[in-house]
C-alpha cells in the first residue's frame, strides 16, 4: 500500500492546521521507510516470488519496521520527537506529537488490513497478523482509493493553501494512487529485493517532498 497511506495523513493533518501536511504523510509513510533502509542495510529482507506477476506480493521478513512493538515504538518516537522540536505548537505540541503518532500507526494498521499474515506479533518467530485483502486485489485497490478520497475531502476543504496548491495537490495525490493502481496489477517483477528497496525509498522521497513542497502553508 502506498497512496492509501497518503490519504491516512491527509486524514490526520485536518486536525493539525499548523502543520504542513507533508509532514503528516510522511509520518503516515515512515515504516516503509525505515523498511527499505533496514532491507538495503541488510537488517530485513524482501523476496520476489515465482507468482510476483500474479499476485504482485513481494514477501517480507520486517520485523523492526513492521512488527507490532517496531511499530508502537516508532510512532512513540516520532510524537516524541514532534514533541521535544514542536515549540512553535505551543500549548498543543503534546496533541501535534500524539497526531504525529497516530499519523505512524495508522500504516501499521492499514498494513495489516492489506497484507498476508507476516506481521509479526512480537518478535520474527511470532505470530504473525495480516487480513490479506491484497488477495482480492479489486477489493484492496478500491478500498485504498476510498481512502485517498476520504483524505482529500477531508483535508482540503478546511486548509488555508491556495487553491492552485490545492488542486496540484489533489491532482498529485491522484496520480500516486493511478501508480499504485499500476504497481499492484501491471508492473513486472522488480529484479530484485534491493532494487525494489531502491526504488521505493525513491518514490517516498520524492513524493513526500513534492506533498511537503505543495502544502507550504497548510501549516499556519
Ligand atoms: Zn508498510
Amino acid at each position: 500500500m502506498f497512496a492509501g497511506h497518503i490519504g491516512a495523513g491527509m486524514l490526520i493533518a485536518r486536525a493539525e492546521p499548523r502543520m504542513n501536511v507533508g509532514g503528516f504523510i510522511f509520518a503516515a509513510l515512515l515504516l516503509d521507510v525505515v523498511l527499505w533502509l533496514l532491507v538495503l542495510l541488510g537488517v530485513e529482507s524482501v523476496s520476489i516470488p515465482a507468482d510476483f506477476g500474479h499476485t504482485h506480493q513481494p514477501l517480507f521478513s520486517f520485523p523492526y519496521s513492521h512488527g507490532l512493538p517496531a511499530g508502537l515504538a516508532w510512532s512513540g518516537l516520532a510524537g516524541c520527537g514532534v514533541w521535544l522540536a514542536g515549540s512553535r505548537f505551543g500549548s498543543a505540541k503534546r496533541r501535534a506529537a500524539a497526531l504525529v503518532a497516530a499519523a505512524v500507526f495508522s500504516h501499521w494498521l492499514l498494513d495489516v488490513l492489506v497484507h498476508a499474515p507476516e506481521l509479526p506479533l512480537l518478535g520474527s518467530h511470532s505470530a504473525k497478523l495480516g487480513l490479506g485483502l491484497w488477495q482480492n486485489m479489486p477489493v484492496a485497490l478500491a478500498v485504498e482509493a476510498s481512502v485517498v478520497l476520504v483524505g482529500l475531502c477531508a483535508f482540503l476543504p478546511g486548509s488555508a493553501l491556495p487553491r492552485g496548491r490545492k488542486l496540484w495537490l489533489a491532482t498529485l495525490a491522484l496520480l500516486l494512487l493511478a501508480f499504485t493502481v499500476a504497481g499492484m496489477t501491471l508492473a513486472p517483477a522488480p529484479p530484485s529485493g534491493a532494487a525494489m528497496a531502491a526504488s521505493s525509498l525513491l518514490t517516498i522521497v520524492v513524493a513526500c517532498a513534492l506533498l511537503g513542497w505543495l502544502g507550504q502553508g497548510s501549516g499556519r
